[in-house]
Protein backbone atom coordinates (compact mmCIF):
# COMPACT_ATOMS: atom_id res chain seq x y z
CA UNK A 1 0.00 0.00 0.00
CA UNK A 2 1.24 3.61 -1.12
CA UNK A 3 -0.16 6.40 1.25
CA UNK A 4 -2.08 9.20 -0.01
CA UNK A 5 0.23 12.51 0.82
CA UNK A 6 -1.10 13.94 4.04
CA UNK A 7 -2.29 10.70 5.42
CA UNK A 8 -0.63 8.02 7.58
CA UNK A 9 -0.68 4.49 7.66
CA UNK A 10 -2.40 3.11 10.46
CA UNK A 11 -2.78 -0.65 11.27
CA UNK A 12 -6.06 -2.32 11.58
CA UNK A 13 -6.96 -5.70 12.68
CA UNK A 14 -10.69 -7.24 11.69
CA UNK A 15 -11.45 -9.36 15.03
CA UNK A 16 -13.99 -10.98 12.95
CA UNK A 17 -11.35 -12.31 9.92
CA UNK A 18 -8.62 -12.82 12.69
CA UNK A 19 -8.20 -16.57 13.93
CA UNK A 20 -5.38 -16.02 16.42
CA UNK A 21 -2.15 -17.65 14.21
CA UNK A 22 0.18 -15.09 16.08
CA UNK A 23 2.27 -14.71 12.59
CA UNK A 24 1.39 -10.74 12.81
CA UNK A 25 2.79 -10.77 16.30
CA UNK A 26 5.91 -12.62 16.06
CA UNK A 27 6.32 -10.37 12.67
CA UNK A 28 6.16 -6.85 14.47
CA UNK A 29 6.43 -7.42 18.37
CA UNK A 30 7.05 -3.57 18.05
CA UNK A 31 3.72 -2.74 17.53
CA UNK A 32 1.54 -5.99 17.95
CA UNK A 33 1.26 -7.91 21.11
CA UNK A 34 -1.18 -10.84 22.13
CA UNK A 35 -4.33 -11.04 24.41
CA UNK A 36 -4.77 -13.94 26.76
CA UNK A 37 -6.37 -15.65 24.54
CA UNK A 38 -3.33 -15.17 21.64
CA UNK A 39 -5.20 -12.48 19.67
CA UNK A 40 -3.36 -9.50 18.78
CA UNK A 41 -3.42 -6.12 20.44
CA UNK A 42 -2.06 -3.13 18.98
CA UNK A 43 0.50 -1.68 20.99
CA UNK A 44 0.53 1.86 18.82
CA UNK A 45 -1.07 3.41 15.86
CA UNK A 46 -0.20 5.35 13.76
CA UNK A 47 2.64 3.28 11.83
CA UNK A 48 6.19 5.28 12.10
CA UNK A 49 7.90 4.87 9.27
CA UNK A 50 10.73 3.39 10.39
CA UNK A 51 8.51 0.53 10.76
CA UNK A 52 6.63 0.49 7.78
CA UNK A 53 8.12 -2.24 6.12
CA UNK A 54 8.04 -4.51 8.99
CA UNK A 55 4.25 -3.55 9.15
CA UNK A 56 4.16 -4.54 5.61
CA UNK A 57 5.63 -7.77 5.93
CA UNK A 58 3.32 -8.75 8.79
CA UNK A 59 0.34 -7.89 6.93
CA UNK A 60 1.74 -10.58 4.04
CA UNK A 61 2.03 -12.73 6.72
CA UNK A 62 -1.32 -13.02 7.85
CA UNK A 63 -3.43 -16.30 6.27
CA UNK A 64 -6.64 -14.52 6.85
CA UNK A 65 -6.10 -11.12 5.58
CA UNK A 66 -7.66 -9.94 9.16
CA UNK A 67 -4.38 -6.93 9.37
CA UNK A 68 -4.77 -4.34 7.40
CA UNK A 69 -2.71 -1.48 6.52
CA UNK A 70 -4.74 1.41 5.96
CA UNK A 71 -4.61 5.13 5.06
CA UNK A 72 -5.53 7.61 8.28
CA UNK A 73 -8.44 9.24 6.55
CA UNK A 74 -10.15 5.60 5.49
CA UNK A 75 -13.55 5.20 7.08
CA UNK A 76 -14.36 1.52 7.58
CA UNK A 77 -18.18 2.37 7.25
CA UNK A 78 -18.11 3.98 4.30
S1 LIG B 1 -1.61 -13.03 11.62
FE1 LIG B 1 -3.72 -12.41 11.11
S2 LIG B 1 -4.99 -14.11 11.86
FE2 LIG B 1 -3.00 -14.29 12.85
S3 LIG B 1 -3.17 -13.19 14.81
FE3 LIG B 1 -2.38 -11.72 13.31
S4 LIG B 1 -4.23 -10.71 12.47
FE4 LIG B 1 -4.91 -12.58 13.50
Amino acid sequence: MMSKPGTTPHLRINPLACHAHGVCIEALPEMIGSDPWGYPVLWENPVPGHLLAHARRAVASCPTLALQLVDSDTNPRQ
